[in-house]
């Protein structure tokens, strides 16, 4: 090209981007806040304590952090946000602090997270998703500020709840966690938060080897993971014995299937805190990356 032809090319190219409507140019060359996909994750919380306490778990919650992209935002789904009146989103200015925990040391209760809330998001997603409504009536519960603590400490990333509609089935919550996918693209990182094995029943006895039946279903479910076999997951309750006892009350399970149903076709999946022998009684502590 010599310089003529050059300078007519960059004229019509100026000309025409001037005449172009804003909109129209976004899309042309893309969303502006489009991103590389974020990973999802699915975290074992386990005992509140983990928040003050330096142990495996929270190393590898660590570990976990490492290597990911900054989010631009965190949207949690934690086993201890359930509501009856449909899904929820809190679209507050700034999450308060919910200690929804009995009976543990008193600097438990002064722990602190003071993120930002993101309620453009939380906007968006509700706009976007007509099962979820936004709401200021949450902050952050301890099923996301025992884990934040240890893995974003600074709290410099804007951070907000999501709600397990507690009227649903499992099939429910796995369809409308789909719905979520877009904003894996614009840098959040969704966190389900809870626990695969959670008895609580089983939790007074400690120093004791796990039991048959938790080992068990926590091996059924992450041979499922790997597989990629969401299907069994989501209908659990057709594994048996150890999947009825592993699973108990589903909160603290469902959060994992928001994790899973954002997998994408072919992506990887890994593991973390599942090779620990000390494992709590009633509780498997594995977490899951997608991603
Ligand atoms: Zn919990």
């Amino acid at each position: 090209m010599n310089r003529n032809t050059f300078l007519k090319a960059l004229a019509a190219l100026s000309l025409s981007f001037n005449s172009l409507p804003l909109k129209a140019l976004n899309h042309a060359l893309g969303p502006l806040d489009s991103t590389p996909k974020m990973p999802v994750l699915f975290m074992g919380h386990g005992s509140p304590m983990n928040a003050i306490e330096e142990n495996p778990y929270t190393n590898g919650w660590r570990k976990m952090v490492k290597g990911l992209p900054t989010p631009k935002a965190i949207l949690i789904i934690s086993a201890h946000w359930e509501t009856a009146g449909g899904t929820k989103v809190f679209a507050g200015e700034k999450p308060k602090m919910i200690y929804d925990m009995y009976g543990f040391p008193q600097n438990l209760y002064q722990v602190k997270y003071p993120s930002a809330g993101s309620p453009e998001l939380a906007q968006e997603i509700s706009a976007t998703i007509s099962e979820i409504a936004p709401t200021h009536e949450w902050g952050l519960d301890h099923g996301a500020w025992s884990v934040l603590v240890k893995m974003f400490p600074d709290a410099s990333i804007p951070c907000f709840q999501l709600s397990l509609n507690k009227t649903r089935d499992l099939q429910w919550h796995y369809d409308l966690a789909k719905q979520l996918a877009f904003l894996r693209r614009k840098g959040v990182l969704i966190l389900g938060s809870g626990n695969i094995v959670h008895n609580l029943r089983y939790l007074r006895i400690f120093n004791q080897p796990a039991p048959d039946w938790a080992l068990s279903f926590d091996h059924t479910v992450t041979e499922a993971i790997k597989k990629g076999d969401h299907q069994p997951l989501i209908q659990y309750h057709k594994l048996g014995t150890a999947a009825q006892i592993s699973v108990n009350s589903a909160e603290h399970y469902i959060p994992l299937l928001y994790t899973l149903a954002l997998q994408e076709k072919g992506e990887p999946v890994t593991f973390s805190n599942h090779d620990i022998e000390e494992t709590l009684l009633g509780v498997s502590m594995r977490c899951v990356k997608v991603g």
